[in-house]
């Protein structure tokens, strides 16, 4: 499983924190940071960034 912003989509995912109150991520090509992060699997990261970027907003 691959992690992925759920913001933009991106998986340059960086995990900054974590423990008792779990995990906490940061993603490079946008501003997000934070626990909740989606994860999908590698043969199915392709159709999931072509998802994004057709529902995206920006
Ligand atoms: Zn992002």
């Amino acid at each position: 499983m691959i992690k992925v912003c759920p913001k933009c989509g991106s998986i340059h995912i960086n995990w900054i924190a974590g423990g008792v109150a779990g995990a906490v991520y940061k993603c490079d090509d946008c501003e997000y940071v934070g626990a909740f992060i989606l994860e999908v699997r590698a043969n199915e990261l392709g159709r999931f960034q072509e998802e994004m970027r057709k529902t995206g907003t920006e």
